[in-house]
């Protein structure tokens, strides 16, 4: 494992963290890939309901390059600029801006803006580097909608075979919510914990009687429970992470940071603040996988990998970062409950399953999903 995660870092790391021999220039080292992208609009197999409204399709690029053995590395870029991303606008012109050409170097020196172009590129790069451990797998976290009916997704999800789950709160009045909370956690198997997920929803009191009733119960974390979105202005964003902080220190439950936690800037400013919980983290969204994962191992951060309702390109390198990651044993279960997620079936790459193996992520086949643009 520890060696599979140093060829990882070292084809990822690019040429400013390689050390030249004596003498040697720099870029001697870079090699330089030819570019390809293509755009995709793909409908979601059912509408996903977001803050900002239903989300029917998802747009992005797929990026294909080749080296002069003629390698092939496969990339995806899927922003959501409600997120905070780039637009696909933006990533389309940094693109373009390339001439067809990339190395490294040019990815280094994108600015961190281009989350999802860095991240893109960087995985097409590192096409040759070794894969996770066959035999190793991770459990994936069952997504139950609100209110009621978690109940009955609750059952199916555990005669699947789950034993991590997530529950959507903060869409339905807290009281009720808070009345279901026992009989959905009595539903889950033995020794299971519960995720709730806010999405930012709740107000800081409406946060303060949920944390009061996860005491003593068996709930993984509280994901983004109040202030996704930080108030305008230096003054304000800075009230906003102390309410948070403040939360966090005030109630033994753990929290996790989602929405506040999209950009490697915003990741870096909540770790470098001693943030004391879980940090979910979309790869997809973020920049470069080597860089995500060097800055998360300096904190030694408590990270929970997360999709961003990308296809089996953008999958598979956020899924292999999340066993490539040395955090807490045992690791925290994968936030990619979205399976299946497109109508057409080309662009999944995984069948929906209780855990992810090593193995499934090394047989996805990526050219067959750029293939499908043609
Ligand atoms: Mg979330």
């Amino acid at each position: 494992m520890a060696e599979n995660r140093n060829a990882f870092l070292l084809v990822q790391g690019g040429v400013h963290e390689q050390l030249p021999a004596a003498g040697r220039p720099l870029h001697l080292e870079a090699v330089t890939h030819r570019l390809t992208c293509r755009r995709y609009r793909l409908p979601f197999l059912r509408v996903v309901r977001t803050a900002h409204g239903p989300w029917r399709e998802r747009e992005g690029l797929l990026v294909r390059t080749e080296d002069e053995a003629g390698l092939a590395g496969y990339g995806e870029v899927a922003p959501i600029p409600s997120f905070g991303t780039e637009t696909l606008a933006e990533a389309e012109r940094a693109l373009d801006g390339l001439g067809g050409r990339v190395d490294a170097a040019a990815v280094a020196g994108m600015g961190e803006r281009l989350g999802c172009v860095r991240f893109a590129l960087a995985a097409a790069l590192e096409a040759d580097s070794a894969g996770p451990p066959a035999a190793e797998r991770l459990p994936v976290a069952a997504l139950l909608p609100a209110g009621r009916a978690a109940f009955a997704a609750a059952d199916e999800a555990r005669d699947r075979g789950h034993v991590a789950f997530k529950w959507k709160v903060g869409v339905l009045a807290a009281a009720d919510e808070l009345a279901m909370l026992d009989d959905l956690l009595a539903r889950l198997p033995a020794g299971a914990q519960l995720r709730l997920d806010a999405n930012g929803a709740w107000t800081t009191r409406q946060a303060a009687k949920w944390l009061e009733r996860c005491v003593e119960r068996p709930i993984e974390f509280v994901e983004q429970p109040c202030l996704a979105e930080a108030a305008p202005g230096t003054a304000g964003r800075r009230r906003s992470e102390d309410i948070l902080l403040g939360l966090a220190h005030d109630y033994p439950t753990t929290l996790a940071l989602d929405e506040s936690v999209t950009g490697l800037a915003s990741l870096r400013a909540w770790l470098e603040r001693g943030w004391p919980g879980v940090v979910v983290v979309k790869p997809a969204l973020a920049g470069p996988p080597a860089a995500i994962l060097a800055l998360l191992s300096a904190h030694r951060a408590d990270a929970v990998f997360s999709s961003a309702f990308e296809t089996a390109v953008g999958r598979r390198a956020a899924l292999r970062m999340a066993f490539f990651f040395k955090g807490r044993q045992p690791p925290r279960a994968l936030g990619f409950g979205v399976i299946p997620l497109f109508k057409d079936a080309r662009f999944e790459g995984l069948p929906a399953a209780p855990f992810v193996s090593g193995e499934d992520i090394n047989r996805m086949n990526l050219e067959a999903a750029w293939n499908a643009l043609s």
